[in-house]
């Protein structure tokens, strides 16, 4: 049976001109990065020229990125750095209670090691309020780490206000970027961004390899400790074949950017009409005007999530009940949850993740069978 494939918040394919870049890494060209002979300085000039891809689709400087292995470790890297940098100064910071998991944990993490953390609620649509955030603000706030966009309901925050709140108290401004990346246009300088986690499997690039950006100015602890790679901030012999991916990634993503989000946005809101149109009590989660252009998540009362994968699976569909990464537990979604849903309504939530791949065609076949099923569990 042929895949089609609606996740692609939690991975995307590599695409095949990614993986083309990357082969002679693997092969011939598999020199050590740090060595000083002829095949290890090629693996090191690989190395810069991705930095600069990245660097170009965010604009900032090439050396103020950081590759690591996953947008994990980018949060974990910026959040921990800046607070073991900074705990003579203060030990507060401020997130959102609708952060990824590895900036949800990583803040917990921090809380055990006496560090303080105030996690702004949300809406209904899922932004969080700056006056909150203005409210939350102390003397000894380090850090305020607010995701760009969603990974469950693709709400895109006010980034730039959450910015030029930051820059009035001098703190420290990070941004969780791994779903907005490639999806939508980011320019670090002009939003007034110190810091941004990126990841290279939400963006075509394989998965293992991520990266981070940190405004030149800004210190933070490394947290790793080892060999010098990475300015002494990431000891690891580099992932030469991911970091190359991902540059290549990045390089495509801001070569196409326009078309990609005007392809996804055709296919989110054909989606989200068919659906309407088609299908009774489904409640939309998320903001409608500022949403990732891929992304639609509805709540089908009375359907049980779960089933409704597990039917959609049996016709080829992957799609996702709220996140990858809380799937496995039964606790219903935590953005959901903060959304106001009661825990029914979570539980009969689908995740559509659109990508560079599909085609309208796609979209009738999920509409179609997602119907059949709806109707089918509701009774
Ligand atoms: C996927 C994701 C991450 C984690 O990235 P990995 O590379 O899988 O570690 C972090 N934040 C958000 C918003 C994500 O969607």
């Amino acid at each position: 049976m042929e895949i089609r494939y609606f996740d692609n918040a939690a991975t995307t394919r590599v695409k095949k001109e990614v993986l083309e870049e990357m082969l002679p890494y693997f092969g011939e060209k598999y020199g050590n990065p740090s060595s000083l002979y002829s095949i290890g300085r090629a693996s090191k000039k690989a190395i810069e020229e991705a930095r600069k891809r990245v660097a170009s689709l965010i604009n900032c400087k090439p050396e103020e990125i950081y590759f690591t292995g996953c947008g994990s470790e980018s949060d974990n890297t910026i959040i921990k750095g800046i607070a073991y940098r900074n705990y003579k100064k203060g030990k507060h910071i401020i997130t959102s209670k609708i952060e990824h998991p590895a900036v949800l944990h990583t803040c917990q993490a921090l809380e055990k090691q006496g560090y303080e953390i105030t996690y702004l609620k949300v809406n209904k649509d899922g932004f969080i309020n700056t006056e909150e955030l203005r409210n939350s603000i102390r003397n000894d706030t380090i850090l305020i780490s607010i995701m760009f966009a969603n990974n469950e309901i693709g709400t895109i925050q006010p980034v730039e206000m959450i910015s030029k709140i930051a820059k009035m108290y001098n703190i420290v401004f990070h941004t969780d970027a791994v779903q907005a990346c490639g999806n939508v246009p980011i320019d670090v300088r002009r939003l007034g961004i110190d810091a941004l986690s990126l990841s290279g499997h939400k963006l075509y690039a394989p998965k293992g390899i991520g990266a981070l950006y940190v405004k030149s100015n800004i210190e933070f602890e490394k947290i790793m400790d080892g060999g010098h790679q990475e300015k002494n901030k990431r000891a690891g012999t580099e992932n030469v074949a991911g970091i190359v991916g991902l540059g290549k990634a990045c390089e495509l993503a801001n070569l196409h950017l326009k078309e990609h989000m005007q392809h996804l946005k055709g296919l989110r809101d054909y989606f989200i009409l068919q659906v309407r149109q088609k299908i009774e009590d489904a409640v939309l989660n998320g903001s409608v005007e500022n949403r990732l252009p891929g992304n639609v998540n509805f709540s089908f009362s009375g359907v049980d999530g779960e089933a409704l994968l597990l039917n959609l699976d049996a016709k080829g569909i992957c799609a996702s009940a709220g996140s990858a990464c809380t799937s496995g537990s039964s606790a219903p979604s935590h953005v959901l949850a903060s959304i106001g849903l009661s825990d029914e309504l979570a539980r009969s939530s689908l995740r559509v993740t659109f990508g560079e791949d599909n085609t309208k065609e796609d979209v009738d076949y999920l509409v179609e069978n997602l119907y059949e099923i709806v109707q089918k569990l509701r009774k």
